[in-house]
């Protein structure tokens, strides 16, 4: 498939993750076992981590190439991530159906989420290295700089594990934001600059509570000692970023809540995007923790006029 793509300086950025449809449901309280809660409203939008960072990060700015795996019943927002500036023409679309999540958000803006990842499972580690080499190349004749790669962990592990190593190999600089939580290589995790984390995966890396500023700094150290820098994030706290034993706490931001679903995704996107730029890491944990705090005053996972639809859509 292909899509629009701005032309802009910097170095480019590929996005390798998830596109999923969201199933939104706004709740008064999640459901416990056994019990039915009636939702107050429902809607289908475009999702999944990758397509909302690479979505996030061509609002910032950055010349972005998404790759990924969809279904058949997925090419609308495939083609919805194009339409908002994002090179889709290495999106594969397979027989299977396209990832799908069920978002749960209840009336103080906190969600819970189930994900059936369908057609994410297929994307593969090639897929990613032919589009990294092609960029890569692409540079060289510029004489422009190694492109940036930002993956997250919703796509088969081994894709993350050999996208991340070769990515690295080619000279390319990684992002990795490690959500879902999955245990990586040591050398994967090495090559990272940064890892970004929020306090719930940073927690499960290191294997305690990460709940304060103290323990995020303390944390985002740690980290920082096992990648070439780290990112903790912290909800309306902000985030903190660490790199070489220099911790810097960057404070959140006070705005209304109205969702906080895909405020990661906007950070996250968007650092990626600023660092693309030739930022300094700290400049681009700012404009990530702006674009977060801008991400929970609107609902959806991407902002609003990002294509949403009621139900029913393509079941
Ligand atoms: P998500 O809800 O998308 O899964 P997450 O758990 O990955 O988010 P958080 O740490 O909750 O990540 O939020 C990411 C960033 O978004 C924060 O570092 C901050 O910059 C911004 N943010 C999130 N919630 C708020 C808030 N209530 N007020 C201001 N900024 C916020």
């Amino acid at each position: 498939m292909s899509g629009g793509r701005p032309e802009g300086g910097g170095r480019a950025l590929v996005v390798v993750g998830s596109i999923n449809r969201d199933l939104t449901l706004r709740v008064p309280h999640r459901p416990d076992g056994g019990e039915t809660v009636l939702g107050t409203e429902a809607t289908f939008a475009p999702g999944g981590k990758g397509a909302n960072q690479a979505m996030a990060a061509a609002r910032a700015g950055a010349r972005v190439r998404f790759v990924g795996s969809a279904g058949p019943d997925g090419t609308s927002f495939v083609r919805a991530l194009g339409d908002g500036g994002v090179d889709v023409s290495a999106v594969e679309i397979t027989g299977s159906t396209t990832g799908l999540a069920v978002v749960l958000v209840t009336t103080d803006g906190q969600n819970s989420i189930v994900v059936a990842p369908g057609a994410n499972e297929l994307l593969t580690a090639e897929q990613a290295e032919r589009v990294v080499a092609a960029e890569e190349a692409a540079a060289e004749e510029r004489h422009g700089g190694a492109p940036v790669v930002l993956l997250q962990c919703e796509i088969p592990i081994g894709a993350v594990v050999d996208g991340v190593r070769t990515a690295a190999a080619r000279g390319a600089r990684v992002v990795l934001n490690l959500a879902p939580y999955t245990p990586l290589p040591d050398d994967v995790l090495a090559v990272c600059d940064p890892l970004v984390v929020n306090e719930s995966e940073a927690g499960q890396a290191l294997g305690r509570r990460v709940a304060t500023g103290a323990d995020a700094a303390d944390a985002a150290l740690d980290l920082a000692r096992r990648a070439r820098s780290a990112v903790v994030t912290r909800g309306a706290g902000g985030a903190v970023v660490a790199r070489a034993g220099d911790v810097t706490v960057i404070p959140g931001l006070t705005v209304p809540v109205v969702d906080t679903t895909g405020a990661g995704d906007a950070f996250v996107g968007t650092l990626a995007a600023r660092l693309a730029a030739d930022d300094d890491l700290v400049a681009a944990v700012r404009a990530g923790n702006a674009a977060g705090a801008r991400a929970v005053g609107h609902r959806g996972a991407q902002p609003p006029n990002a294509r949403t639809s009621p139900l029913p859509e393509e079941l």
